[in-house]
């Protein structure tokens, strides 16, 4: 047995020595094996006494000043039109191909996104409700939309996992930009020093990801609100930490990236043994934003970090390829969906459902859930 396995390594061995001096074969390149076999001397002679370098030298020289003759020509382009030469025979050639001009597909952009994509409505009866949302960005009727159902029986369970890490969750921002934007509370964090942005990394994600803003969907009462229904439960509220590829300048052009885009979805249920305590303080801020499109600049002495809004990144998720939950709906989002909740009070909750949006109050701002179409759902 171990012979035979001897044996087919020896043919292997054999086969891979021949494809590598095959191409060689004819062409005056500064290669072993065509010297070796373009002198008939070196196989029929024994090498006693003799300086085998000097040889090679002389051919090198040789090969390099002398005139080419009309059958070496031929020879040359005999080689050059050999398939095998897998070379670029002609680097002017080669030039002349990179410079042809690659077509410019332009990219599509509808009327309502250039207009902000503000259009769109969280009400199925509105003629731009979700199930009509692919009329204000076709990809929103892509195969690969966000949220969906996520089960525990049915996720693939990684074992081999690497941990995620938030780095700089305690760190402060400059400021923080809370905007009603029509759709969500909206919380961007300003940084004066680029290097204080915290840093998603780990787990599902092979690179960094940078902290660019959470926002938030909730329900009219506390029964519905979230996104993502975690097995078969809809919880009040669901919060999105939206995190870009480093290695892209900005969100803005990382969204449009494959890779671009790392959402962290936790969903919040009520704490029931207290109604009235403030649990999350930075909900106080919500009244200065109870118009719609209206913005509130919260200082620097007043902001808070990231720990104080979703605390440790220490509990088990699903993840899965998707897309953001609003138009445009692009697919270049990893998803990474806690299964612990957070907490929240029914009057925090009240903080929220007194937000306006443009069509009456900012209630019920989540997408129906989309067909997992063949995706796979991890869970870490
Ligand atoms: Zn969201």
């Amino acid at each position: 047995m171990h012979l035979f396995q001897w044996q087919g390594q020896l043919i292997l061995l054999n086969f891979l020595m021949f494809m590598s001096w095959r191409p060689c074969r004819g062409l005056n390149v500064p290669n072993y094996g065509s010297t070796f076999r373009a002198n008939p001397t070196r196989r029929t002679e024994s090498f006693a006494g003799r300086r085998e370098p000097v040889y090679y030298e002389d051919e090198y020289e040789a090969a390099a000043t002398r005139a080419v003759s009309q059958e070496v020509r031929r020879a040359k382009l005999s080689a050059i039109s050999n398939p095998d030469f897998y070379f670029p025979p002609d680097p002017e050639a080669d030039l002349a191909e990179a410079n042809i001009p690659v077509p410019v597909i332009e990219k599509q952009k509808s009327r309502q996104a250039a207009a902000g994509g503000a259009e769109f409505s969280y009400n199925p009866k509105d003629k731009n409700g979700p199930s009509h949302w692919y009329r204000i960005d076709a990809r929103c009727g892509g195969r690969y939309q966000s949220p969906i159902l996520l089960n525990t029986s049915s996720a693939h369970l990684v074992s081999r996992k690497r941990p995620l890490r938030l780095d700089g969750q305690t760190n402060l921002p400059d400021t923080i930009l809370l905007q009603n934007d029509g759709h969500s509370a909206k919380f961007t964090y300003r940084w004066r020093i680029g290097a204080d942005r915290p840093v998603l990394r780990g787990g599902p994600l092979k690179t960094k990801y940078l902290f660019d803003q959470f926002h938030f969907h909730w329900g009219s009462n506390s029964s519905v609100g979230s996104e993502h229904v975690y097995d078969y439960q809809r919880y009040p509220m669901e919060i999105h930490l939206v995190f870009y590829n480093g290695l892209y300048e900005s969100f803005q052009q990382a969204r449009e990236q494959v890779d671009g885009i790392a959402v962290v979805g936790l969903f919040y249920e009520i704490y029931q043994h207290s109604v009235d305590e403030q649990l999350n303080t930075w909900t106080r801020f919500l009244r200065n934003v109870i118009e719609p499109n209206s913005e509130f600049t919260i200082p620097f002495i007043d902001t808070f970090p990231l720990y104080e809004v979703i605390g440790d990144v220490e509990w088990p998720y699903f993840s899965y390829e998707g897309s953001l939950t609003t138009p445009p709906c692009l697919e270049t989002v990893t998803w990474i969906v806690a299964t612990k909740p957070l907490l929240v009070t029914e009057k925090e909750m009240r903080q929220f459902r007194q937000l306006v949006a443009p069509s009456g109050p900012m209630v019920n701002n989540f997408r129906p859930v989309q067909k997992l179409n063949h995706r796979r759902v991890f869970l870490y």
